[in-house]
């Protein structure tokens, strides 16, 4: 399967897709990308709720790994297309990729630099967080941490990730199919 992504992505989302939060980094970030850039960042797979899993390693201990979460609001839709038996394609799990996200990061930056309080405001946080920050980043600039920015662009450039992402999501799908169909069965 080749996937092709943000090739002809005309619609423009309100929340918060990857191009967009790319692009305000871009804009508001730059030494924060530049950083992001040196970041080694792995794809650990989808959990059981459909949420994409990374690391990436910290630039600062040397010991220590932050962790990644990434959920694709077009989950639900697919999770609908299941419970009304359509068959789910490749290419219904490559469109939710470029749909609106919301994402976490367990670094210590995410939380004091506000951007956890800022991304869950703005609807694209993974993370309830209500706290108003008093001392950094009061002003709420910028989207998100060096970490996340190196998972969207990971996401963004590569296609056999991409692939890899499609795959595991339609083996998600799949298994919830399987599910749905077994407990109709049994009723
Ligand atoms: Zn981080």
């Amino acid at each position: 399967m080749k996937i092709k992504l943000f090739e002809d992505v005309t619609n423009i989302l309100n929340e918060a897709n990857i191009q967009d939060l790319i692009n305000d980094s871009k804009a508001t970030d730059p030494r924060r990308i530049k950083l992001s850039q040196s970041i080694y960042t792995e794809y650990k797979g989808v959990d059981s709720d459909g949420t994409l899993l990374f690391e990436s390693d910290s630039q600062t201990r040397q010991d220590m790994i932050h962790k990644q979460r990434i959920f694709y609001e077009g989950f639900f839709d697919l999770l609908d297309k299941v419970e009304e038996h359509e068959a789910i394609t490749d290419e219904d799990v490559v469109n939710i990729l470029t749909g609106d996200l919301y994402l976490d990061c367990s670094c210590e930056s995410h939380l004091y630099w506000a951007w956890a309080y800022k991304s869950w405001k703005d609807d694209y946080g993974l993370r309830k967080e209500l706290r108003v920050p008093e001392r950094n980043n009061i002003k709420l600039s910028e989207s998100t941490c060096k970490h996340c920015i190196s998972v969207l662009e990971l996401i963004n450039r590569s296609n056999s990730l991409l692939d890899q992402i499609a795959i595991d999501l339609n083996t998600l799908f799949q298994n919830y199919k399987k599910k749905t169909n077994n407990e109709k069965n049994s009723n």
